[in-house]
């Protein structure tokens, strides 16, 4: 090939490298099974949420210098990221449960962090996502809002879920995604069923979150609170759109910590606690499905060392 047929190889910067993550088969963890999971965690920003912020920005209106986000952490790292790119100042307020590995890389890009409350609800003036709002109208920061914002389904109905497709060659039967702001199970979910509507969608989440009620219709019971990051809500969010969720699976912290332990030591994958607690979900299915089960690893398990390895 000379070299006026090869295309070139350099992005004009970062934020040009997100995407084209690859897809591995956990065939040792699932022996005897077509499980394949896409490695969001090879993202420039370390997580899926590079996607989300990528696509929101080409909405940012053209004047806004100033940008803040509520975030369990990734968006935040994705958006201190991108602002870095843009020369933006970024603020990020994140749950005080938050992995100080996920604090450190935001404060890393050059973004200031806010600790608030884990444990009220959005409502309560205390949380993440009211001092987001507040920090928005002080200083008249653009505040992205991931939790009601439709971009954030979006971007994975526009670039995530045709990229999956592509790689899979459209062979999937079952789709099982963690639930966090909702935004991914429910941008690659409605891409999945548009194209075939055979193929089953299950969302994972911890104990005592409220999708599954809020797709099933059962009663929600008992108090939510999780030492996974990224997965789990008091309350779905806006995004989330639940006629594409076929069912959701309750995991225990304790299981999906020691999945985390498990794709680390056997499949040589070191990946975060929500891809463990998906992994968990995946081994509770195992014996109800059939065919080909596809799910998503958003973060790696490097944000955690010092909490779950
Ligand atoms: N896992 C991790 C580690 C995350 O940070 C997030 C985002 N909150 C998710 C899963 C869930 O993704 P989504 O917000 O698209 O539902």
């Amino acid at each position: 090939m000379s070299a006026s047929e090869r295309t070139s190889q350099v992005h004009a910067c970062v934020l040009d490298a997100i995407g084209n993550t690859p897809v591995v088969r956990l065939g040792r963890l699932f022996r005897d099974h077509d499980v394949v999971a896409k490695l969001e965690f090879m993202n420039p920003g370390g997580s899926v949420k590079d996607r989300m912020v990528r696509y929101m920005l080409r909405y940012l209106p053209a004047d806004v210098e100033h940008v803040v986000e509520s975030s369990s952490g990734n968006t935040g790292a994705a958006l201190a990221m991108a602002a870095a790119v843009r020369g933006l100042r970024c603020d990020v307020t994140v749950p005080d449960r938050t992995s100080t590995e996920k604090i450190r890389r935001i404060e890393a890009y050059g973004a200031e962090v806010h600790m608030c409350a884990s444990d009220v609800p959005e409502s309560n003036e205390r949380s993440y996502y009211s001092m987001a709002e507040s920090i928005a109208a002080e200083h008249g920061a653009f505040h992205l809002d991931q939790y009601r914002s439709a971009l954030n389904r979006q971007a994975h109905y526009t670039d995530t879920a045709p990229e999956l497709w592509f790689q899979l060659d459209g062979r999937i039967d079952v789709f099982v995604c963690g639930i966090g702001s909702g935004g991914t199970i429910s941008g690659i979910g409605r891409f999945l069923k548009e194209r075939d509507r055979r193929i089953t969608v299950i969302g994972i989440e911890p104990l005592h979150s409220s999708y599954r009620a809020a797709v099933t219709g059962a009663a929600a019971e008992g108090d939510f609170g999780t030492v996974i990051e990224g997965v789990g809500k008091r309350a779905p969010s806006g995004t989330f759109d639940a006629a594409v969720v076929d069912d959701v699976i309750q995991v225990p912290d304790d299981t999906a910590v020691d999945y985390c332990h498990r794709l680390a030591r056997e499949e040589g994958i070191l990946a975060g606690g929500s891809s463990g607690c998906v992994a968990a979900g995946i081994a509770q299915l195992l014996p109800k499905l059939s065919g080909r089960i596809v799910t998503v690893f958003p973060d790696s398990g490097v944000n955690y060392l010092s909490k779950y390895f």
